[in-house]
Parts: structure tokens; sequence; C-alpha cells
């Protein structure tokens, strides 16, 4: 985290401010302005924790602030601590403590022993901008609240940034799940995750997701997600990014596209190619389109690069898609409510009958892909590589990036969209 003070602006100040509200010492939502209210918020915090009160977010005040990001902090047990008496005392509850320390006997406590104790608050906020900074701090937080899932970086981004899958269930078939290829269609990021923490909730309560008994669930099919596909585009987007080599770079590019607005039309990695047109299915027909139009070069959406998978993003999913045997795969995208199910006119087995019941639990409408963008996609690529069913998903409607304010209509759509795509995977 780099030191931030007043005037700041952007994602990453939205986490200062999450992290200040989550606290106790600042009230509202996260705006991602660093002005006097912040700043006096942070000089109480500093002084509650015995930290200079030097009003900038600096490292040791990060260091006692980043907790209320990932939503937990070590305890060392001392004479008389019980779960109980811990969950009342920090607001949580005795099966999220018992989840996060399984090795752990809560009749034996030793004292000088450490352990993991969750905030009462869920980890994965859906009122901020997103960054990768954000993503890191929360895949940490889940990873300790929920220690039985599977973290796998499998690739780095241009900015040389990890590429992150986890890994939950236990099943034999697999569901992948993946979003923000573009970049300013980061929303679905938060919508994922939010999936994920409530499913681990569920499951570690013994309790139901979308109607669904979770431990069932967990245990007849494997969940894997990428929240972030493209980390760095999505940080030029939200302000995460405004200075350095890359920063310049992108800035440069979009001066050769004026009508495209910088950095809001950005959906490219940071290099200007667009990584949902870099996949080896027709990527010559969808150069020959893309080209028609105008985009030829580096730029903020539609270059499909020099040649499929130069993009180290698109071949790190490339890659990830051939060494696992994906069963069926979603990625997110937004705009329009719709679900796409076909690549030209392949019909894999059961994949029209699923897109339908997609359809139905989400109210998204089953669509065929409009020929402009037909071709080149990682799901058309899925589909023409393994004949499974494929979908891209289509969250929310109105201009890119879709206000936060959307995420809760968008979750609440895809909550039972997520449910039943896991429970389709498991019939396969
Ligand atoms: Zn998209």
């Amino acid at each position: 985290m780099p030191v931030l003070r007043i005037n700041d602006r952007g994602a990453l100040v939205q986490i200062l401010q999450l992290g200040l509200i989550r606290s106790g010492y600042l009230s509202g939502s996260p705006d991602g302005i660093f002005g006097p209210d912040t700043q006096s918020a942070l000089r109480l915090f500093q002084r509650n924790f015995g930290l200079p009160q030097t009003g900038e977010l600096d490292a040791a005040t990060w260091a006692q602030l980043q907790r209320f990001i990932k939503g937990y902090f070590t305890k060392t047990v001392a004479r008389g601590d019980t779960f109980w008496g811990l969950a009342a005392q920090y607001g949580t509850s005795v099966v999220a403590i018992r989840a996060a320390n399984p090795g752990a006997d809560p009749n034996r406590l030793q004292i000088g022993q450490r352990i993991t104790v969750p905030f009462g608050f869920p980890v994965v906020p859906g009122n901020i901008a997103y960054s990768y900074e954000l993503v890191a701090l929360l895949l940490d937080g889940l990873k300790a609240r929920y220690p039985f899932i599977g973290t796998q970086v499998i690739g780095q981004s241009v900015m040389d940034r990890d590429l992150t899958a986890i890994r939950i269930g236990t099943g034999e078939n697999t569901l992948f799940v993946n979003a923000s290829f573009h970049a300013n269609e980061w929303i679905n990021t938060p919508v994922t995750l939010t999936f994920a923490e409530n499913y681990l909730s569920a499951y570690v309560r013994g309790g139901t997701i979308g109607g669904a008994d979770a431990r069932a669930l967990f245990e007849r099919v494997t969940l894997i997600l990428v929240p972030l596909v493209n980390p760095d585009g999505v940080d030029l987007v939200t302000g995460a990014i405004t200075s350095g080599f890359f920063y310049g770079n992108a800035v440069a590019i979009a001066e050769n596209y004026p009508a495209i607005p910088f950095p809001s039309g950005w959906k490219a990695n940071i290099e200007g190619v667009d990584l949902n047109l870099q996949f080896p299915a027709n990527w010559e027909r969808a150069r020959e389109i893309k080209f028609a139009q105008g985009f030829t070069s580096p730029a903020p959406r539609d270059f499909v690069g020099e040649a499929p998978l130069t993009a180290p993003e698109a071949a790190a999913i490339a890659d990830f898609t051939d060494r696992n045997d994906f069963d069926m795969i979603i990625a997110y995208h937004t705009q329009g409510n719709i679900i796409y199910w076909k690549y030209l006119d392949y019909l894999p087995p059961e994949s029209r009958r699923i897109g339908e019941s997609l359809s139905r639990a989400s109210g998204y409408t089953l669509e065929l892909t409009p020929a402009a963008s037909a071709y080149a996609g990682y799901k058309d690529w899925f589909i023409q590589e393994n004949n499974r069913p494929g979908y891209t998903v289509e969250t929310g409607r109105g201009s890119n990036p879709l206000p936060i304010a959307q995420f809760s209509t968008i979750y609440a759509a895809n909550e039972p969209l997520l449910v039943t795509a896991l429970q389709e995977t498991a019939a396969l």
C-alpha cells in the first residue's frame, strides 16, 4: 500500500476509508476522496493505536488498519480466554472462530497460543471500487476465515501481479468461473467474491445458499474462481494506478482513440490488448472485423493483439483451462442481463437446456452472440476445444463501468444463477 495523504483520490483511498468505517472511526460510505473528515478520522485512529498522528496512511498505520480490510486479527490466548468469550467480546460467532482455527481444541486452549479471530462483518465489500490491492487483501481474509479453501497462482499480469484462482468444494465435477476480463466491467469481481464468501459462510454453518444445502453442494461439485483476470486494467479504470511507465503508455494509447473516454472506456489489459479477443477460436475472423472497425493497434478496447494468446493474462487463463478438465465455464462480463451460450454451430450436450435453466434462475435472457463479437472469446474457445457447456453472462445495464450502486441488484440475480450452475455441473 502506498502512502496516502490529503487530496489523494481513487480506489486505494476507498480501501483506507473502508478500514476507518469498519473500525468505527468514520461514518458514511467510502467516496474515494481523502478530505478533512477522512484525515481527522485517521488521526483519531492513530492516537488510539499509539501511533504518531501524521494524518497520513503511512506504513505503521497501515500495519494496524489492514486487519479491518482482511476482516480478522491474530490473538494470543490469555488466561481465561474461550472461543465463547472471544466471540462475545469481538462480535463474532463460535462457528466462525472454530472454522478459522481447525487445529485448535476449544476445550484446551493454551495460554500463549495464537489464534485467528474473524470480525463479525463480511470480508467482501459491495460498496467500493475494486483494485488488485483490495482483492489480494480479501483473498488473504477469506483464506484466514476458511483455511480449507485452495488458492493457486495461475500466472502474472503485464505488471507482474499474481493472477489467483480459489477452489471451493471437493466434488469431482468442476465449474470454472472468471470475472473482469474487461477492465471497466470490474463490478463482477465483488459479485463473484461475495458469492464465494456467502457460500463458505453457509458451508461452515451448515446452512443454505440460494435454497441449496451448502454442505451437500460442496461435496458434489468444485467451484474454481478467478475473480480478477485483468488486474492492471481494473486498476487503471478505478484510479488505483495513476502514474508510472504503464500508466503513461496507456495514456498515449488512449490519445489515438479520442472518442473513447479515458480511463472509464478502457476494457483492454494495460498494454491495450482486448483479452476476450485473444483466444484461438476464429481469431483471424475477429481480427478482420475489428480491423475494419478501426482497431488496428493497441487500443482501450477491441484490439485483438499481434497473435492469439500473446497477452499474459489470456495465456494464463488458457493454460489453466488446458491443465484442468473443467466440466463447465462461466465468463462474467457486463451489459444487458443476457446469457450467451453458443459458439458457431457447436452444440455441447445439455448446453441449451442448462442455458435455459440459468436464464430461469437469474431472469436474464438467453441469446445468440451478435456476429460482430462472435469470435476469439474465452467462452468460444472453451466450447470449441471441449464441446462442453460454456456461457458468457452479461450482468447489469447502463454504461461501463456500471456504478457500484448496481451491486445488490446484480448479486441478487447471480446468486441463484451460480447455485444453479453448480448443481448443473454436479449432474453432468
Ligand atoms: Zn466484456
